[in-house]
This record gives structure tokens, C-alpha cells and sequence, in this order.
């Protein structure tokens, strides 16, 4: 049984049904996970996600990405990476080819293009006119999603069961940041811990949304480790939201999100504001759901 869940509306349709495809090819679960995001990477549409995605105030692109292996813990991230897709599968390449967890920058790139990366200008019209609109006062503050747009950071989690019933559990992350962020801001998303975290003895969990909240919560980490403590997948993401509602004062300025997949395929979600529409396959049956914020 292989069971994928994937954040928000349109970035998550790309995402599953490019991982389900791979799956379906005989990808194993790590490739599977690593597809799904690199499809939505690679996707110009996509206007939070890699190539053609929102920039930073200084109008360059920088992407985050970080993937987490359950099976032993391992884990590899990229962050700051400028003129690469896709940076998840740099992220995999810092885990499975170095003894690192992370590398940042320009030297992720460097890194990256002595993996056979070729670096390009990601940049597409629709988001230099967006920038302009921004430089102009004519844009949001911060980008982010709603549950009425239709694209943002993705976060993926993947449980596979072997016929000997044993489970094993992958979670990963791709974004681009917060539009218009401070150069060299990085957010949740390639912090293990905050952005993603997997343990096949317990679970795995995933965050999008505020990232500055959501790394203050360690928030992925707190999900896991709630399920472990006995609660349901739902109820542990929603301690982890409550939590960071009482105590932090901007954890409601922006949607702040959680999603958990325990290890017995038990899943849930919870935001700190608006609705949060992710999907769900398990085996190739997709569905899509919106998880709204607690009353
Ligand atoms: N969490 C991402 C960040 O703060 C953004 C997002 O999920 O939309 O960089």
C-alpha cells in the first residue's frame, strides 16, 4: 500500500498525480516523492515553486528544498539556491552523496552543477511583471497562499507498506519563500524539524505557510512527536497548531499549516487560518480535501 499526501490545490494536483505516475513506473518511494516535486518545479505556472517563481526584493530567485528519509533518519537540504531546478533533487543528492545535512547558497549551486545541474535563468515574464507590480507598491506584501489562489510551497509525505507490514515514511518540501523576502531570508521549508520530518517507527509530518512561525514551533517535529505520545494524526497536528496560536503573536497573520501521516495510514491537518486544501492517494485513488481552521 503506498499512501502520498501533498499540500494545496494546484501545486498538489501537479505534485500527486506526477508521483503516482512515477510509482506507477516502479519508482521506489524516495524517486516517487522526489518527482512529485520536481514536477511542480519545473512547472512555470507554478508561481511559488522553482522555475518562474516570485523573487525575492532584490528581483532574484531563491529556492529552499529538503527531503527526510525515515528509515534511518537521514536527511539532505538546499537553501538559497539561485538558477538551479529542481532543488529537490539537489536537496537528495546533499543527503545520499554527502556526509552533510544542508548546503546553502552559492555553494549549493556550485554543488549542484558538479552533479551535472545546469544552471539557467528561472525568471519568466509573468513573475519579472509581477516583481515590477511589487517594486511599484502594487503587489501584496508578502505572497502566500489562500484557499481562492492557486499555488504555493510543496510539501509531500509518503508511507509505503511491505507485505511484511512494516512501514516506511518519506517527507520532502520545494518553494521558492515568501515572495519579495529579504535576500538570503530562509524560511521552514528546508529546516528538518520545521518544514518536514519522517521516522518509520512513528510517523511523518510536513509544514507550508509562515515560515518564521512555523520553524519558531518547530513545528513538523512537534506533529511527530505528538503521534508518538498516542494522538491521532489530526490531533496532533492541531496541538501543534493551538500551541502556536497561544503562543506566538503571528501565527495567525498569514495561513500556517500542518499535516501529518502516521505510520498505520492514519493522516490529518490543521491550519491556523482559513482552509487548507491538500490531496490524498492511496494506491492511485486521489482525493482532493480542505481541512478548515479550528472555529
Ligand atoms: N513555508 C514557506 C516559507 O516560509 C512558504 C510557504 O509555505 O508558502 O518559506
Amino acid at each position: 500500500m503506498t499512501t502520498l499526501l501533498v499540500t494545496w490545490k494546484e501545486p498538489g494536483q501537479i505534485g500527486i498525480d506526477a508521483a503516482w505516475k512515477a510509482r506507477q513506473g516502479g519508482a521506489d518511494l524516495i524517486t516517487t516523492i522526489e518527482k512529485g516535486l520536481a514536477a511542480c518545479e519545473l512547472d512555470p505556472s507554478l508561481l511559488a515553486i522553482g522555475l518562474g517563481s516570485l523573487p525575492n526584493a532584490d528581483g532574484e530567485l531563491e529556492l529552499d528544498a529538503s527531503i527526510m528519509d525515515g528509515r534511518d533518519m537521514n536527511c539532505g537540504a538546499v537553501c538559497s539556491v539561485r538558477g538551479i531546478v529542481p532543488v529537490i533533487s539537489v536537496a537528495r543528492k546533499v543527503m545520499e552523496e554527502t556526509p552533510h545535512v544542508m548546503l546553502a547558497g552559492d555553494q549549493a549551486r556550485r554543488f549542484a552543477i558538479s552533479k551535472g545541474f545546469r544552471p539557467q535563468n528561472l525568471m519568466t515574464a509573468e513573475c519579472i511583471a509581477e516583481y515590477d507590480k511589487w517594486v511599484r507598491g502594487e503587489a501584496e506584501k508578502y505572497y502566500i497562499h489562500t484557499a481562492q489562489e492557486s499555488h504555493d510551497t510543496v510539501t509531500m509525505l509518503g508511507l509505503e507498506t511491505g507485505p511484511d507490514g512494516k512501514p516506511h515514511l518519506i517527507a520532502a518540501s520545494s518553494t521558492s519563500g515568501l515572495a519579495w523576502k529579504l535576500p538570503g531570508r530562509v524560511g521552514d521549508s528546508p529546516i528538518v524539524g520545521a518544514g518536514i520530518f519522517a521516522d518509520d517507527e512513528i510517523g511523518a509530518a510536513g509544514a507550508t505557510g509562515l515560515g518564521e512561525e512555523l520553524w519558531k514551533a518547530v513545528a513538523s517535529y512537534r506533529a511527530v512527536r505528538n503521534m508518538e505520545a498516542g494522538m491521532s494524526a489530526q490531533e496532533a497536528c492541531q496541538e501543534t497548531i493551538d500551541h502556536m496560536v497561544r503562543r506566538q503573536a503571528h501565527a495567525a497573520d498569514l495561513p500556517c499549516v500542518v499535516m501529518a501521516l502516521r505510520k498505520d495510514g492514519d493522516f490529518g491537518a490543521a491550519t491556523t487560518k482559513g482552509e487548507f486544501p491538500y490531496w490524498i492517494c492511496r494506491d492511485g485513488n486521489i482525493e482532493y480535501r480542505e481541512q478548515p481552521a479550528k472555529g
